[in-house]
């Protein structure tokens, strides 16, 4: 592979940590394959010599799961690039794993389609179904698991499968689409994918509006959905996190919990939709619904959404941020978000609360000094309590970022017996534990096996 393969510790380095908290763990070494055909040969001599395979996309996700934390082959797919097919009438496309999202909508975009799936990070097609991500569209286009029609992967023992086809749905066999997506590289290397398209909407407006409370807040965004709105994207950014990205992102908006919407639709409809939110907003206590509906505002708008992170650090300089995400049915929403930031404030720490509320889905910040081991304790022991709570709700661990090394621990008490099915899923797809192990599930369940 000449200089596609490199075992040098630069390269080691590079690709030996994500956007987590969690310290770099290196690969031995690191391959950029062109081709599905290559990925295929990798895995085999992987297998036969008992090396673990690390599938690396973008590297920003959010709970470990690009560390190599037994070492192995690092498989960087950044060089399989390639938008392979678009089908206008369909409104499909198929495209190599390594695509990025961003990419992806600037080449398709003169076909007056889009891809609506949108994590904060530039991230690659095949890390984003790996994680099962979502964004803040989701509430309207539903999240990775909703808009993938087929994988094609290569499987542990180097074999090449397809997982389904381009209809737009299907009742045949086992959903093994829906088994890849989501499974973080611990089943296969994902070489392709076929998403479904959008339609650009003909009229985009963005409001937003501050509340009195996130209890308001997110009664805002529970009404606009029972009263059938079909809002394209409702966020909610606490008061803490507002005066971040006041700072950061040059806004200059109330110190109050806070709703970002978008409707998408034709231009009476969006502001149709928007006056019947505003009406919902304002029986709520909510204040200065302020309309967007400048190309160059609304851009400007959700990029600070989308730097929340960002802004969030630059409140602690020298801090480390850890993005914790649960989500909950969103009639909990408002209970969970308030009993986790009473926590947060009774255990004196500094976190800001951001949410993509239309799905019932919200992230802690943690910020924290990465020299202070009691900084980390106390936002481990938050954290644990908040996944408690959000489990007893009926919740999840995880909305988007996935489990990682981060939320292993966390499987067993939502899923019980069901974690054994996982455990044997990985055992039969994957029977030495090679690919991406000690991610989603513990290795040493089957772990005699690893070299
Ligand atoms: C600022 C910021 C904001 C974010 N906001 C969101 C958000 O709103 N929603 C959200 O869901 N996430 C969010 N994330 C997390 C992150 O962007 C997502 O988890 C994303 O899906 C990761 O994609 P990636 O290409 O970076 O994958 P990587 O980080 O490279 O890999 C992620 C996992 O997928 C596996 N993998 C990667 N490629 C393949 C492949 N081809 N085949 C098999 N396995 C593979 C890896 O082994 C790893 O387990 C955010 C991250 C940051 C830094």
């Amino acid at each position: 592979m000449g200089d596609r393969l490199s075992t040098s510790e630069g390269s080691r380095l590079q690709f030996s940590q994500d956007e987590s908290y969690h310290p770099p763990k290196t690969p031995d070494a690191v391959v950029r394959p062109v081709s599905e055909q290559e990925i295929s040969k990798i895995v085999s001599l992987c297998s036969r010599y008992r090396t673990p395979i690390i599938p690396f996309g973008a590297g920003t996700s959010l709970e470990g799961g690009i560390l190599a934390i037994h070492g192995g082959v690092c498989i960087e797919m950044s060089a399989m690039n390639q938008v392979l097919r678009v089908n206008g009438e369909d409104q499909d496309v198929t495209v190599q794993a390594g695509v990025t999202r961003m990419q992806l909508n600037s080449q398709i975009r003169e076909t007056g389609l889009f891809f609506p799936v949108d994590p904060g990070a530039d991230a690659t097609i095949g890390g984003m179904t790996s994680t099962r991500a979502s964004g803040t569209n989701s509430v309207r286009y539903g999240t990775m698991r909703e808009n993938v029609l087929n994988v094609r992967v290569v499987l542990a023992n180097g074999k090449v499968i397809k997982t389904g086809g381009r209809a737009r749905k299907s009742a045949a066999g086992y959903d093994l689409t829906r088994l890849f997506v989501g499974a973080e590289g611990t089943l296969g290397v994902i070489t392709e994918v076929t998403l479904r398209l959008h339609g650009i909407p003909e009229a985009t407006t963005v409001a937003i509006c501050s509340f009195p409370s996130v209890r308001a807040a997110v009664s805002c965004s529970v009404s606009t959905i029972q009263y059938g709105v079909p809002v394209a994207r409702i966020e909610l950014i606490d008061k803490l996190q507002m005066r971040a990205c006041n700072n950061y992102s040059f806004l200059n908006l109330p110190e109050a919990p806070t709703l970002f919407f978008e409707f998408h639709g034709s231009t009476a409809g969006v502001r149709e939709q928007a006056e019947t939110v505003e009406g919902i907003a304002k029986g709520l206590g909510g204040e200065s619904f302020k309309w967007a509906e400048k190309t160059e505002e609304r851009t400007h708008l959700w990029q600070a959404r989308h730097d929340a992170l960002y802004a969030a650090l630059a409140l602690k300089p020298g801090a480390q941020a850890w993005s914790t995400d649960v989500c909950v049915p969103v009639s909990r929403l408002a209970e969970c978000i308030e009993d986790t930031r009473l926590d947060i404030e009774k255990s004196r720490a500094t976190a800001t609360i951001v949410g993509h509320v239309g799905d019932g889905n919200f992230h802690v910040i943690f910020l924290i000094d990465p020299k202070c081991p009691e900084e980390q304790k106390i936002a481990r022991q938050i954290n644990h309590r908040m996944i408690s709570r959000v489990i007893a709700m009926e919740g999840t661990c995880s909305g988007e970022h996935g489990i990682g090394i981060g939320k292993k621990d966390y499987l067993d008490i939502e899923f019980g017996e069901a974690l054994g099915i996982m455990h044997d899923l990985k055992h039969t797809l994957d029977p030495c534990n090679l690919m991406n192990p000690g991610k989603v599930l513990d290795s040493d369940y089957y772990s005699s096996q690893i070299s």
